[in-house]
C-alpha cells in the first residue's frame, strides 16, 4: 500500500513538473523521510551532505501571495533571493502532501470482514487475506483429531467463501469497514 501511494503521489510530481530530471525526483524521493510538518502549515527538511546541503535544515512554506513554495535556501547568507527554481528541498514536501494524501485515501478504502469457524484438515484458503488460530485454548489430541479453527477474513468483496483443500466449507455476508478499522479488527483478532 505504501508503494502504490509513493507510485501515486510520484506521479502527480512528475507530471506537474514534466521537465524536472529524474534525478530532481530521486532527490525528492530520498528526503521524503527528512520532511517534518510545522503546526503553522510550513515545513522542515533536514540537510543531506550527500544532496550538497550545507545547512543542517531547510524551511519550506508556501506563500499565498505568490501562490508558490518558498525554500531558504533561495536565500543567501545575506538574505538576497538567489535561484527562482524549484530546488529538491520544495519536491520533496510537494511529494511528502500528496504521498500523504494517497495513504490517507487508501485507508479509507472500504473492505469487507468476516469471522467464523471451521474444521479443516488441510489447505485453508478465502477470497481475501485470511487469518487463522486454532479454536481451542489448548491444542492437544482432540484437535489433532478434529482440527478446528477460528478464521477472520478480510476481502474487496461482500461475499466471503472459506475453502479447505479447495473445497467450499464456508460462505459469509462481510461487514464493510474501512480498511483502517479491518487491521484494527486483526490486530485485536489476534490479541484474543
Ligand atoms: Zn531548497
Amino acid at each position: 500500500m505504501r508503494r502504490e501511494a509513493l507510485d501515486a503521489a510520484l506521479e502527480e510530481l512528475r507530471s506537474l513538473f514534466p521537465g524536472k530530471s529524474k534525478s530532481w525526483l530521486r532527490k525528492a524521493v530520498l528526503r521524503l523521510g527528512d520532511v517534518k510538518e510545522g503546526r503553522d502549515g510550513s515545513y522542515r527538511v533536514e540537510g543531506r551532505r550527500e544532496l550538497g546541503d550545507w545547512k543542517p535544515v531547510y524551511l519550506v512554506w508556501y506563500s499565498e501571495e505568490d501562490g508558490r513554495w518558498h525554500c531558504s535556501c533561495y536565500f543567501s547568507h545575506f538574505g538576497f533571493a538567489r535561484q527562482r527554481d524549484v530546488c529538491t528541498h520544495v519536491a520533496a514536501v510537494m511529494l511528502y502532501r500528496r504521498y500523504k494524501k494517497a495513504l490517507e485515501k487508501a485507508e479509507r478504502r472500504r473492505v469487507y470482514v468476516a469471522e467464523g469457524e471451521v474444521e479443516c484438515r488441510g489447505r485453508l484458503e478465502a477470497n481475501g487475506e485470511l487469518y487463522v488460530k486454532p479454536a481451542a485454548e489448548k491444542i492437544d489430541l482432540t484437535f489433532y483429531a478434529s482440527p478446528k479453527y477460528k478464521i477472520l477474513v478480510v476481502s474487496n468483496t461482500r461475499r466471503i467463501v472459506v475453502k479447505c483443500n479447495g473445497l467450499e466449507i464456508l460462505e459469509m455476508e462481510g461487514e464493510e469497514v474501512q480498511l483502517a478499522t479491518a487491521k484494527f479488527l486483526v490486530e485485536r483478532w489476534h490479541g484474543r
